[in-house]
């Protein structure tokens, strides 16, 4: 059913979470859009105003690389400062019940993590765009380490100071492949959970938007909370349409 207000949307969500076992929450780009990061694939999110850089071009070109750091810098002078909000602490307090084993997400910002929820515990389809690894050898590398070195050089991207491999943010840019074990991991907590709740995504971004249905066709009940209507709400056992922040505070608890 589609909630037809908020508060029968968060008294029927209550009720589900109550119920439930082992939840499993699947978050996408509305849960931190409250703390200041922009949905990049939305309409008017910078995505369609920037051409992304694809993982072919950052590879075969030093320019690429350059820009893509450079881009990755300006970023973080806007967004390196966010901080958790009230979907990503909800969900943390329902962790720290006992009630979530993990969150399944497509975020890049570390702010699961941030709001308490142990990196192990993070599954994250696209990767991390919070610290960098040598594509060659996976050596990890700070930020402020790879920003020191792009400004002494003038704007141009480090390399590997083991084995010169291109540095690259943890991220999964587009024509890169999706991280085997991460789909692994969040295909097995899907099929483990018996509440799977849909969080601030478009399920639009295969193959990430089949762990929804993967989840309901194997007997637990499914929650799309967004702001927008998905093609998966004709599925869900409750949709809830409406800001992320307003309908998780309630789960908030310290
Ligand atoms: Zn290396």
């Amino acid at each position: 059913m589609i909630a037809p207000d908020l508060q029968t949307g968060v008294d029927r969500l209550r009720g589900l979470v109550d119920q439930a076992a082992r939840i499993v929450p699947f978050t996408g780009a509305g849960i931190s859009t409250e703390c200041g990061i922009p949905d990049f694939r939305s309409p008017g999110g910078i995505w369609t105003k920037m051409q992304p850089i694809p993982f072919d071009a950052f590879v075969e070109s030093r320019e690429m690389r350059d820009e893509s750091w450079r881009r990755r810098f300006a970023m973080q002078d806007q967004f390196g400062g966010a901080r958790p909000g009230r979907g990503h602490l909800a969900l943390a307090a329902l962790y720290r019940a006992g009630k979530v084993p993990g969150v399944i997400t497509q975020n890049i910002d570390n702010l699961h993590q941030a709001s308490g929820i142990a990196p192990d515990n993070v599954v994250e389809l696209h990767g991390n765009t919070t610290y960098a690894t040598c594509l060659d050898c996976a050596a990890r590398y700070e930020l402020d380490w790879v920003r020191q070195r792009f400004d002494a050089a003038g704007g141009r991207a480090p390399e590997c100071s083991t084995c010169n491999g291109y540095i690259k943010t943890a991220t999964i840019s587009f024509g890169q492949a999706m991280p085997e074990l991460e789909m692994e991991r969040a295909q097995q907590m899907a099929l483990n959970c018996d509440l799977f709740l849909a969080i601030g995504s478009s399920l639009v971004v295969w193959p990430a938007a089949g762990f929804p249905l993967m989840a309901k066709r194997n007997g637990a009940a499914l929650v799309i909370i967004n702001r927008d209507p998905t093609e998966f709400d004709e599925f869900a056992d409750l949709v809830i349409r409406d800001d992320i922040g307003e309908t998780l505070s309630p789960f908030i608890s310290h």
